[in-house]
């Protein structure tokens, strides 16, 4: 057994779409090559979005496509203690503080920023606040986020991503970012990282949408004092005609969708695998027990591929003629 830890980190607020199956998928992939943990969270902190009807797709909708995790699922909504202790232990460390300003005021502040081209972060105006101000403020009950205390020195942020290779981002474009509302509810950014280091994760594998943030996650796991995890990052699938990522504005999106269309799981996992990563010896066909001993991170496409209802037909085709007489009767049942 190694130590690899990865998770997939689904947010409940809609039901289990391909790209979330793609992403899972190589997660899964990359835990059972390297014989490691897989692991599974909900990120739920989103109230008015997240819907336990959408969490049970997701979670029926991995087990059907057999992405079945080693640990979990974990809710975000069952942890919002630990992200409250840990924003204030930054606090007390003098690596995060209390800021008092106002909607209104962020507003103002970044109009007048626009005006005088400055980068569209926030001013650090409560970074400066003095420690009897801070608690005469709290003692009057105003409403206080938390934000992060951008290390002033801490210059370009590194990382070699698996597929990319080097990405550096400029800390200073940064600023400092809210970590913890002031209704007590932790920020995209924070709870992924105080749950990364908790669970240990040792590889963080998804799509580049989620590039942006990783600095912004960097500086957080160094903050707590934890290891930083490899990242990876891989392109999202696109539309047919390329124009943007796959949406519905024409085909279905969701694992039900082709699960009803009379798409096989086993089709499903394929297709998917084949749009992310070159199979060895150029293979178009292959089940999920030989990808788990194929899989190679680094034969991860780095431009995109688009969605193409031909192939993922053309797989589906060579799936269903493999199914004995009695098998494909039982799968027409369901
Ligand atoms: N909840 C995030 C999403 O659905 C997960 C991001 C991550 O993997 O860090 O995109």
């Amino acid at each position: 057994m190694s130590n690899v830890r990865v998770r997939m980190a689904p947010s409940p607020t809609g039901n289990l779409h391909l790209g979330t199956a793609y992403t899972t998928l190589f997660n899964y992939l990359f835990a059972k090559k390297n014989q490691g943990k897989f692991i599974l969270r909900i990120e739920d902190t989103d109230k008015e979005r997240s819907k336990i009807e959408f969490e049970e797709n997701i979670l029926n909708g991995l087990k059907w496509l057999g992405l079945i995790w080693d640990e979990g699922p974990f809710r975000q909504s069952e942890r919002l203690e630990n992200y409250q202790k840990e924003a204030q232990k930054l606090v007390a460390e003098g690596k995060a503080y209390h800021c008092f300003c106002t909607k209104e005021d962020l507003d103002k502040e970044r109009e007048d920023r626009q005006e005088l081209n400055l980068p569209l972060v926030y001013s650090g105006k409560c970074r400066h606040l003095s420690t009897e101000d801070i608690k005469t403020n709290l003692d009057m009950g105003k409403p206080a986020a938390i934000r992060f205390k951008m290390p002033e020195d801490r210059g370009v942020i590194s990382f070699e991503d698996l597929i990319h290779g080097k990405i550096s981002f400029d800390s200073l474009l940064l600023g400092d970012m809210v970590i913890l509302r002031s209704n007590q509810m932790p920020l995209y950014n924070f709870s992924v990282v105080v749950d990364d280091v908790d669970m240990q994760i040792t590889h963080v594998l998804r799509g580049d949408d989620h590039l942006s943030n990783t600095p912004k996650q960097i500086v957080l796991f160094e903050a707590l004092g934890a290891k930083v995890p490899e990242f990876a990052h891989w392109p999202s699938i696109l539309n047919p005609d390329r124009i943007g990522k796959l949406s519905k504005r024409n085909n279905a999106t969701s694992i039900d969708d082709y699960k009803k269309l009379g798409f096989l799981s086993e089709a499903i996992v394929n297709y998917l695998a084949l749009l992310g990563w070159t199979f060895p010896e150029e293979k178009e066909i292959m089940s999920l027990t030989e990808m788990e001993k194929e899989f190679d991170l680094k034969k991860m496409r780095l431009s995109p591929a688009a969605f193409n209802m031909e192939k993922f037909e053309w797989i589906n085709g060579e799936y269903i003629r493999k199914l004995s007489e009695e098998e494909l009767l039982k799968r027409l049942q369901v």
